[in-house]
């Protein structure tokens, strides 16, 4: 199989400074790929600034012969992290949103500051950032945009309800973008990684959080960012050396009332309740519009029963 490279794009890997990031941004390098390594360098709650991991990362890319600038702004000035692209290398082709932070606290004790930190910086940071490249995408009819999520978000956790709110906004972001992206080869989707990083070492056992390497999880970002890889909209879920995609599915539910004249009262809720769950012929649709057809059919059957 024919080697796949990135020789002349351009690559913005936000947080790629340590952890997951910091191994995109070498494989991306090390394919020919332009990098732009952008950092806060803050720490894992979001405080402080530091220029060091960012440097670091764009050093080490160097002394392996690729080529690459650092950026150290935050997620929130995402038009500057764009411009550094286009001032440093011209264009901008992917852009990765990576960069993360965790402000764990129970659902009862959650202040306004902690939840909208990790708001503004997953999800707001996200939106900046690839809608400053956006107008580029949309020029060159070539994009790729990449969304990091979570198991936290797709299941929940307990203590983390601004992250996993934040990580599941991602996912209805990445479901429009991949909709307004697609007639112009702009392409969107979700990574929900595990992997061991300063933000996990407290909470995976050792032995797994050894055996979680981000090196595992890079390729599965790099083909999702590949001008030959037609995956949009997708959730993929990645660790270990394993990928998978998820799906959002839905029962085929009960109709709850036969024609129009009938009414839906609790009782009647109640006493089909195990019908409207079963997810026995559960299946995933793939669009609004099949919903809404999904819905003109359960219209047209309560119509026939008049
Ligand atoms: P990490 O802490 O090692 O790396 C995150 C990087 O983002 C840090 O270098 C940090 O300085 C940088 N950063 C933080 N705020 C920033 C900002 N405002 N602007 C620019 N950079 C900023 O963490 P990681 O585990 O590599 O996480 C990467 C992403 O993956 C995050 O979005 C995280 O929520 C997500 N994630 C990680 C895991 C996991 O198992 N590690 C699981 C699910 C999701």
């Amino acid at each position: 199989m024919q080697e796949l490279r990135f020789d002349g794009r351009v690559v913005v890997v936000t947080g790629a400074g340590a952890g997951l990031g910091r191994t995109y941004a070498l494989l991306f390098a090390s394919r020919g790929a332009n990098v732009v390594v952008n950092d806060l360098g803050s720490s894992r709650h979001g405080d402080g600034s530091s220029r060091n991991s960012a440097d670091t990362v764009v050093q080490e890319i160097r002394e392996n012969g690729g080529k690459a600038v650092a950026n150290y702004d935050s997620v929130l000035d995402g038009a500057k992290i764009i411009n550094t692209a286009i001032d440093a290398f011209g264009r901008i082709d992917v852009v990765v949103n990576n960069a993360g932070i965790l402000r764990d606290v129970s659902f009862a004790k959650m202040t306004d500051a902690q939840w909208d930190i990790i708001h503004n910086v997953h999800v707001k940071g996200a939106m900046k950032t690839t809608q400053a490249a956006w107008p580029y995408f949309l020029k060159q009819k070539y994009g790729r945009v990449i969304f990091t999520s979570s198991n936290s978000g797709l299941y929940g956790n307990f203590g983390q309800s601004n992250y996993s709110s934040a990580k599941m906004g991602l996912v209805g972001l990445a479901n429009t973008l991949a909709i307004e992206g697609a007639r112009k080869n702009i392409y969107t989707n979700v990574i929900v990684p595990t992997a061991g990083s300063r933000l996990t070492e407290d909470i995976i056992p050792p032995d797994f959080f050894e055996q979680l390497k981000p090196e595992l999880i890079a390729p599965v970002v790099f083909w999702l960012c590949h001008e030959i890889c037609t995956e949009n909209g997708s959730i993929i879920e990645a660790a270990l050396g394993w990928a998978g995609k998820c799906h959002i599915i839905r029962s085929s539910g009960c109709t709850l009332r036969q024609n129009f004249s009938e009414d839906v009262t609790p009782e009647n809720v109640q006493e089909n309740w195990s019908k409207v769950t079963d997810m026995t012929s559960a299946k995933r649709l793939n669009s609004i519009q099949e919903a809404t057809g999904e819905l003109l059919n359960v219209l047209e059957n309560i119509k026939s029963g008049d």
